[in-house]
């Protein structure tokens, strides 16, 4: 069985052509799966019965089953675990600020580049996910925040996986929500996070989109950056910040460098000042976590007080910068944490 949100719209015309149906029946069923989130053959009224059928006997609409679901204490953070029909696992993290919602969904089966502090990367990589497999994990957040009265205002790629490993089927997932006669979800509204993959990033750069894109940094020298994030060793410091120069050149979007702080490793004033040579006068912003503890990673975060001098060092020398509230941590809400649990 095919999954009918692997489908583009594109798709969905030739499906239809070839039963020999109008071409408004494909956008009838465009708009039911993403306009009125119908779920199941039998919703779609607007369709005749004996279509319905037909098209039941060769699709699915979705194959995410909800196996768990962990709400932090303040109840404003939810992770769900959702269980693949290969037997994989994936999670999608809800998150809900006073003007914001905002899912964090996963790419990836696990991930390839191994980041020391990173649980996802422990798992190294088992699959790619389809772009019907990423689209669902949106059309089932958005689903449960309408249930709250709320609206999903934004969607990060930063649960499970490296986006730009898995380029194609991120960026038709991404053209898929947005597309304006089903979900229309504006491009603004994602987020790309990537460790740094330079090919990535160049081709990125070329489909100017106004998707918006987070680097992971974590460290402002090769060195040190190579023994964290070791994808440095392929696409060293020079080159990433060259394909950053690159993107701001043809996009002139701001770009996000997130920064993970580890006690006394990534967290010192001298690697804050490395940093701020590195962005110095260009449109960066910096988004600094303190580390989800991790347990196969024996770093630390770093404490309040180095994050805040880290901070300033960043802000005087005119970057801006914030440092992120830690969320869920009480759910294992850190990208991987979750899936690469032991069942129980
Ligand atoms: N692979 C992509 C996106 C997924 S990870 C990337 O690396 O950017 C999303 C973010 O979570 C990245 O910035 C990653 O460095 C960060 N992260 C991973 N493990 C973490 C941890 N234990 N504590 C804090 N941030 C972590
Ligand atoms: Fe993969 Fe991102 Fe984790 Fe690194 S931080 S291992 S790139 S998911």
């Amino acid at each position: 069985m095919e999954n009918l949100y692997d489908l583009s719209l594109g798709d969905v015309r030739k499906v239809f052509e070839e039963l020999g149906e109008p071409g408004y029946r494909a956008d009838q069923l465009w708009q039911g799966l993403y306009q009125k989130g119908w779920t199941r053959a039998d919703q779609f009224s607007t369709l005749p019965r004996s279509l319905r059928d037909r098209l039941g006997q060769k699709y699915v609409i979705g194959c995410l089953r909800q196996e768990r679901v962990l709400i932090s204490s303040d109840g404003l953070t939810r992770k769900y675990l959702y269980r693949l029909p290969d037997g994989s696992a994936i999670e999608t993290v809800l998150m809900e600020y006073s003007q914001r919602q905002t899912a964090c969904i996963s790419s990836q089966v696990g991930c390839a580049m191994g980041c020391s502090f990173c649980a996802t990367g422990n798992m190294g990589l088992s699959r790619n996910l389809s772009r019907g497999e990423i689209v669902e994990q949106v059309l089932k957040s958005a689903l449960t925040i309408k249930e709250g009265g709320k609206e999903l205002t934004n969607v990060v790629l930063m649960g499970m996986g490296e986006p730009f490993h898995n380029y194609e089927e991120v960026l038709s997932a991404i053209r898929t929500l947005n597309d304006p006669g089903g979900f229309g979800m504006g491009m603004r509204r994602f987020t790309i996070s990537t460790v740094g993959l330079v090919p990535g990033i160049r081709r990125f750069a070329a489909e100017r989109t106004q998707i918006n894109l987070a680097i992971s940094l974590h460290a402002a020298d090769d060195e040190l950056r190579s023994s964290i994030v070791p994808i440095n060793k392929k696409y060293p410091l020079s080159a990433l910040m060259d394909a950053c120069d690159h993107y701001l050149g043809e996009t002139n979007r701001r770009i996000t460098i997130e920064w993970a702080l580890i006690e006394g490793l990534n967290d010192t004033p001298d690697q804050a000042r490395k940093l701020a040579l590195l962005l110095e006068g260009k449109l960066f912003h910096v988004n600094l976590i303190q580390l989800n503890p991790v347990e196969h990673y024996q770093g630390r975060p770093a404490g309040d007080r180095s994050a805040a001098e880290f901070q300033n060092i960043l802000l005087e020398a005119g970057i801006p910068c914030t440092i992120r509230l830690r969320r869920g941590i009480d759910i294992l809400a850190g990208c991987g944490q979750l899936a690469s649990q032991p069942q129980r």
